[in-house]
């Protein structure tokens, strides 16, 4: 059997990523989404579980002694990390597997797995970014600035990855992505 595919999709916060996911999962059911463990507090919403794990930072901390994380970060305070099991579980069993982490974490995927296929999610214009981080309004405004602040640091790591994306539409963008995933899948074999 083929091992699934590492797929690691990164992108300044408000782009539009989960969207964009969540249509590219539903239209591959072979993809598989790699819900991390964070410490940020459940937005709206958000379920446990499906959206992250969310754990305490004793937790976290734990966790990582362990080793339990393939990958982990603080972004904005906040600690995010991806669960080594899942991943492994998911790849022995043939299937892709999708994961949305920020830029340091996509810098350590590079470097343990280098097949990881790495792709940067940009909105079309700087205008549309700020109008999409303002609409979504879960954030305060502190965190919003400080959300603003990072994503203009990331903007600078775009090139480190292997494909660029832009979210002009999530229709067009979830099919460019799954695109590249078949031609990945299809060099696999
Ligand atoms: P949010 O708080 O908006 O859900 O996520 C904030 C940032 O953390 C986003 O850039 C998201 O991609 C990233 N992130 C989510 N999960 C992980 C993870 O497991 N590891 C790392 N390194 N970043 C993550």
């Amino acid at each position: 059997m083929r091992r699934g595919l590492l797929v690691v999709i990164s992108g300044p916060s408000g782009v539009g990523k989960d969207t964009v996911i969540h249509r590219l999962l539903d239209l591959d059911p072979n993809l598989v989404y790699s819900v991390s463990g964070t410490t940020r507090m459940p937005r709206p919403g958000e379920k446990p579980d499906a959206n992250y794990t969310f754990l305490s930072r004793d937790e976290f901390e734990k966790l990582v002694a362990q080793g339990a994380f393939l990958e982990h970060a603080t972004y904005n305070g906040n600690l995010y990390g991806t669960f080594r099991d899942r991943v492994e579980k998911t790849r022995d069993q043939g299937r892709d597997m999708v994961l949305k982490i920020d830029v340091q974490g996509a810098e350590q995927v590079r470097r343990l797995m280098p097949d990881a296929i790495l792709i940067f999610v940009v909105a079309p214009s700087e205008n549309e970014l700020r109008e999409r981080q303002e609409k979504r309004g879960s954030e305060s405004a502190e965190d919003l600035a400080s959300r603003r602040r990072i994503a203009e640091r990331e903007m600078t790591q775009a090139s480190h990855y292997d494909h660029v994306v832009t979210n002009d539409d999530v229709e067009r963008a979830a099919a460019e992505i799954l695109d590249l995933i078949r031609r990945a899948r299809a060099s696999q074999t």
